[in-house]
């Protein structure tokens, strides 16, 4: 109780799917991908005022996934069956967001937590409950247009046609919109109707993080505490935890000596 924590940059956005078919056609340059050829990704960036909006954690043949902790949020992300044969490609797309992009007490280390936490909620709220999550079209989240209907997507507990803009914080709306047609400039055919955004994609990595010993990896006031993995802040993602993980057990094991 009351140790050390602090706040951490972190990235929010939505989860973006296309049909697998657009991305494919636009990658391989052909209108149906041939017999042997893997179902496609892709990796987009790009930099709007100053800020970082990326894709991240691409699934190619994937499924959009219910990732909420508690009850009253929501929150998604992505996963590829090993054979990779969903017919949808998803992807996070967030935008980078940085301590003094969010208001309030500078001193309060769960500031940006806190901030992460009310997306979330708002998300549940425009969902209206039972894990539904708010949904655009892309186009017309772009150009302010409410969707009239959504496309067929794979996010299993549902999807309600809202403007966006309501759910997000104004910085991460504006970036985005910016952003999506020019991913649609270095990749032919992104930048379609087709796609649905899902909201919202808000735990690419820790919004806190516990400091540590940059030798011993143990917490400034509690020998013993080795703050580790993504929770702690010092990964995103299996492998940066996995050898998180590795090195902690290793400063673990000195201790023992
Ligand atoms: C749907 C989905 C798809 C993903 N796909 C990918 C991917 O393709 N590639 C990728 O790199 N990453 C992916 N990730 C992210 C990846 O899962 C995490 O980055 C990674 O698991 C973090 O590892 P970790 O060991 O730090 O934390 P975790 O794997 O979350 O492990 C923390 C453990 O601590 C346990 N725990 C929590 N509280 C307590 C407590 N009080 N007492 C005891 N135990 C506790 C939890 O049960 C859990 O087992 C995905 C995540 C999700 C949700």
């Amino acid at each position: 109780q009351n140790i050390l924590v602090e706040a951490k940059p972190f990235a929010l956005g939505v989860r973006i799917e296309h049909p697998q078919e657009i991305i494919d056609q636009s990658q391989y340059h052909c209108e149906v991908r041939g017999e042997y050829l893997p179902p496609s990704y892709y990796s987009l960036v790009e930099q709007v005022d100053g800020r970082g909006v990326f894709s991240f954690c691409m699934c190619p043949g994937g499924i959009i996934a219910p990732c909420a902790t508690k009850p009253g949020e929501i929150v998604v992300n992505g996963w590829s069956p090993s054979k990779r044969n969903n017919p949808f490609a998803n992807s996070g797309t967030v935008v980078q967001i940085n301590l003094e992009d969010v208001l309030g007490d500078e001193n309060d280390p769960f500031r940006l937590l806190n901030f992460q936490q009310q997306v979330e909620q708002a998300a549940f709220t425009a969902g209206g409950g039972n894990q539904i999550a708010p949904a655009q079209r892309m186009i017309d989240f772009v150009e302010g247009k409410f969707s009239t209907d959504l496309p067929i997507n794979s996010y299993v507990p549902g999807t309600k046609s809202t403007m966006l803009k309501e759910v997000l914080p104004d910085k991460i709306f504006y970036r985005l919109k910016e952003a999506l047609p020019q991913f649609g400039k270095k990749m032919k055919g992104y930048y379609t109707n087709e796609a649905i955004l899902v909201g919202v994609e808000s735990r690419t990595s820790s919004p806190v993080k516990i400091p540590r010993d940059k030798i011993s990896y143990q917490h400034p006031q509690i020998s013993g505490l080795f703050p580790c993995g993504e929770g702690a802040g010092y990964a995103g993602g299996i492998i940066s935890a996995a050898i998180d993980g590795i090195n902690c057990a290793e400063a673990a094991l000195k201790t023992l000596d």
